[in-house]
């Protein structure tokens, strides 16, 4: 049975699963299941679609003034800023990322609610120029129905993330949070009505990606669908997308660069690639897991990062001294210990390199480094979305650019140097 929080939102009402078929939700630091939620399927979908169809259609919100529009984004931010503490402890528990960080990122939650709250009044069109004696405008309307599908790394920013611009703008919208990190959203749920949101303006639903996710994208009745995930979802996203000609936005991947010269300030540096890679178990889609460092400064970088990094302290994502918790799910668990190996063929390992000692139950990877990595290496190549880091020389700033652009990706890129003209040139080159 899933308790009456954890339910479905659809019209404003709290419901099952139309096959009243339900999934567990884990605490991914101790494997334990912490909730049961609806696993929805085409009908399920079918249902929130009308419900946002109609409140787009026929409904208050995209008739509603923007100024009032945007009060509701405010209000959701005041609700979110009191219950911060509760809000920060169930993303604890849900993703497994350690509390400090969590509280974090309820406080962004609300800092994006306010930004699109302001940003509601501010959205203008244009008077065209155009021959003779025409008058032509451009009117910003909402697009209509916005489906959103997003992942379990930043599971209530990505909601807010997607939520609050479609709101601001009038749309409405059919929300799947990760089938592996539902429940902050499902909290949040509860406060919509209160905070002035009509039925079907917002409806969010729990189930997996081919069988929850897809319907979404295929549904006629979704005028557009935001998409954050992974590479090979957004590829399937974007031609599935094609057959509605529906908009489609997508955040995908990356295997980021981040670039170190040897004039920059030397501990500054090292916080700064071990902040790239291991902030959040490394699950980010702009983590510097490339760490790409100036051949004359390269044998003391590496000494001084593993130096620190073995001091990243593990443990329950609860506890406030805890800097690295474990990986949100049993697959990723795998899928992070699979290039661990296939990285220790490619590299030589200076950290890490396993599940860490004394941490049985739950999905935990250790912080690894890998040194000296081949250019042509999978894990200097492929998004490995864990604590794992990729480091290798470069020669001098031409070579820098060549390496860091030497990706299929484009998501992220830093540069740490003291000469700001040599700044400027390489952010500019990096694409
Ligand atoms: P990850 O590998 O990091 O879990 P995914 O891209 O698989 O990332 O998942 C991101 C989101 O996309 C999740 O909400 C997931 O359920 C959803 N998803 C996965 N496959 C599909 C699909 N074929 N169609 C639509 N959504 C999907």
């Amino acid at each position: 049975m899933v308790d009456s929080k954890w339910l479905n939102l659809i019209d404003g009402k709290r419901v099952h699963a139309r096959s009243g078929k339900t999934f567990p939700v884990f605490d991914p630091s101790t494997e334990e299941i912490i909730a049961r939620v609806p696993d929805c399927g085409t009908e399920d979908v079918d249902a929130a679609v009308q419900a946002a169809r109609r409140a787009f259609d026929e409904g208050p919100w995209p008739r509603t003034t923007a100024q009032e529009r945007g009060r509701v984004l405010f209000r959701l931010a005041e609700r979110v800023r009191k219950e911060h503490a509760l809000l920060s402890e169930l993303e604890a528990r849900n993703n497994g990322k350690p509390i400090v960080e969590a509280e974090l990122d309820i406080t962004d939650v609300a800092t994006c609610l306010e930004y699109y709250g302001g940003l509601a009044t501010k959205s203008s069109g244009a008077v065209n120029p155009v021959p003779d004696d025409a008058l032509s405008l451009t009117l910003k309307e909402p697009v209509g129905v916005a489906g959103q599908i997003i992942p379990w790394n930043y599971p209530l920013l990505m909601a807010v993330w997607k939520l609050a611009p479609a709101l601001a703008a009038g749309c409405t919208c059919v929300l799947k949070p990760a089938e592996q990190t539902p429940l902050t959203a499902l909290l949040f749920a509860d406060w919509l009505e209160d905070a002035g949101l009509p039925p079907g303006a917002v409806n969010i639903l729990t189930g997996f990606g081919e069988t929850c996710g897809a319907p979404i994208v295929a549904h006629p009745g979704v005028d557009k669908i935001a998409f954050t995930g992974s590479e090979a979802v957004g590829k399937l996203i974007a031609r599935a997308g094609a057959d509605t000609l529906k908009r489609v936005t997508l955040e995908l991947g990356g295997k980021s660069p981040n670039v170190f010269f040897a004039d920059a300030d030397f501990e500054a540096a090292i916080d700064g690639a071990l902040f790239g890679i291991f902030f959040n178990q490394g699950e980010i889609c702009s983590a510097g897991s490339r760490i790409l460092v100036q051949r004359s400064i390269y044998p003391k970088f590496v000494e001084a990062l593993v130096e620190k990094a073995k001091r990243i302290k593990l443990g329950p994502p609860l506890d406030r001294a805890t800097k690295m918790g474990p990986l949100v799910s049993k697959e990723q668990h795998e899928r992070v210990l699979g290039y661990l190996e296939v990285g220790k063929q490619e590299a030589k390992l200076a950290l890490g390199g396993g599940k860490p000692r004394g941490f049985d139950r739950g999905w935990w990877v250790e912080p690894t480094i890998f040194v000296d990595v081949p250019e042509q290496a999978r894990i200097g190549r492929e998004e490995i979305f864990g604590p794992v880091a990729a480091v290798m020389p470069f020669e001098d700033e031409a070579d820098a650019i060549r390496q860091a652009n030497d990706t299929v990706y484009g998501l992220a890129a830093a540069v740490w140097t003291r000469d700001l003209n040599r700044a400027m040139r390489t952010v500019k080159a990096i694409r």
